[in-house]
């Protein structure tokens, strides 16, 4: 077992489900705030908890390159590395290699980038792909896919999404024979915990019976940082999901998405969108694709997109969402309001005192003005980014909340 889908309700195309993980319940449909480098920047994981986060995304590629896969499998997995006892997704890092990395070569093998950080050079292909996602253990793992670019040209979106394809074969095998390496496993864990007891770290990272479901900072110990919980299940496994391709053409949306699934995932996602194309053409590729997705599956809808977009993309069946847009916007002092974007940075604000958002709820709002958020932001502190981060996120998790309540 290793997630389990729940739907609850439906309406229309829309559906309400619980996404059960081995690191507690996601509710569904969720944006998940992304967290590149084990970090949604700006922001602590106690307040992540604090603002109703159940699962946030992280960055294959960048962990890949630093800290490095094995220094987080060794101390335990992604989530007792950064102190984050629930749900996490982990992209394949393909996307990355594609859009920061110089000099790549793609062959049927895999992929050499440089590294946008120092130029060594680096390869991913579906093995090693899975091989990361692994070691880092999040809950739910992406099979390595080549994201077409846009435009192209109707042979080579055919030539990628067949790629995709095999790539996808592969990644579904090599996890199938790797799949009880993840560090949370019982005998990974076991094995850690025999290490850790000779150097008399503590017991926090004893396996206890009951703590399913009910993610919390349970194994805190007096003198330590919280430690993530961990799952008690050794039948419990990561979930690997496929990527339908096909650029911006239907009948091959269509056609990645049935020998996707004749593959067979856990969870179906729809890649190669937001890559430049108009948003309309987003949208109609996206509608377009999911009426081939099996009703029973969650699916995800990478990269998207801005507020009034997750509301339509839920309504249109989507499950889980990601996007840098409110954690980066926030950070460049751009806030989304009920009222609608507000840049922070200009004039106007300087002497108003009113709260950024009259009707957001969040700890930003209730405390301090705009007059204040704009001196922040002009001045140029850290404070600034955080608060502006707090915000936005607030702003996105609560449009999620309605839009599950209205289903
Ligand atoms: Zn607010």
């Amino acid at each position: 077992m290793s997630l389990r889908f729940e739907i609850i309700k439906s309406s229309h195309a829309a559906r309400r489900s619980t996404l059960h993980t081995p690191h507690g319940e996601v509710e569904t449909p969720v944006f998940m705030p992304v967290g590149t480098a084990a970090t949604v920047k700006g922001v602590p994981q106690d307040l992540l908890d604090q603002l109703g986060v159940q699962i946030l995304l992280s960055n294959t590629y960048h962990l890949y390159l630093r800290p490095g896969i094995d220094q987080i499998r060794k101390l335990g997995g992604l989530h007792r590395f950064m102190s984050w006892p629930r749900a996490i997704l982990t992209d394949s890092g393909g996307f990355q290699v594609f859009s920061l990395s110089d000099l790549r070569n793609v062959t049927e093998e895999g992929v050499t980038f440089r590294s946008h950080l120092d130029g060594s050079s680096h390869f991913l292909s579906p093995e090693t792909a899975i091989e990361a996602q692994i070691g880092l253990g999040a809950d739910i793992i992406m099979a390595f896919d080549e994201c077409t670019e846009y435009p192209a040209e109707a042979s080579r979106i055919r030539e990628s999404m067949e790629m995709t394809l095999r790539w996808a074969a592969r990644s579904k095998r090599y996890f199938a024979d790797h799949k009880s390496e993840v560090p949370w496993n019982r005998s990974q864990l076991s094995a850690v915990s025999s290490q850790q007891n000779q150097i008399h770290v503590g017991p926090d990272v004893h396996v206890r019976a009951g703590e399913r479901g009910s993610p919390k900072f349970a194994e805190q110990s007096s003198a330590g940082p919280p430690r993530a919980a961990v799952p008690t299940k050794p039948e419990q496994s990561q979930a690997l999901f496929g990527i339908v391709q096909g650029g911006m053409d239907p009948a091959l949306r269509k056609e990645s998405a049935e020998r996707t699934i004749e593959i067979g995932f856990d969870g179906y996602a729809i890649g190669g969108l937001s890559v430049g194309e108009p948003r309309a053409l987003t949208r109609e590729i996206v509608e377009s694709t999911i009426e081939h997705l099996p009703k029973d599956k969650p699916r995800y809808l990478m990269g998207v997109g801005t507020p009034e977009e997750i509301v339509e993309y839920s309504k249109l069946g989507i499950d889980m969402m990601d996007c840098v847009l409110p954690t980066r916007a926030a950070r460049h002092g751009l806030l989304f309001t009920s009222g609608g974007k507000i840049s922070i940075k200009q004039a106007r604000y300087a002497g108003d005192e009113r709260p950024l958002d009259p009707s957001c709820s969040c700890q930003v709002c209730r405390r301090y003005s705009r007059a204040y958020l704009r001196h922040l932001y002009a001045s140029n502190e850290v404070l600034s980014q955080v608060l502006n981060t707090i915000h936005n996120l607030t702003y996105y998790l609560d449009t999620m909340r309605r839009v599950r309540h209205s289903i």
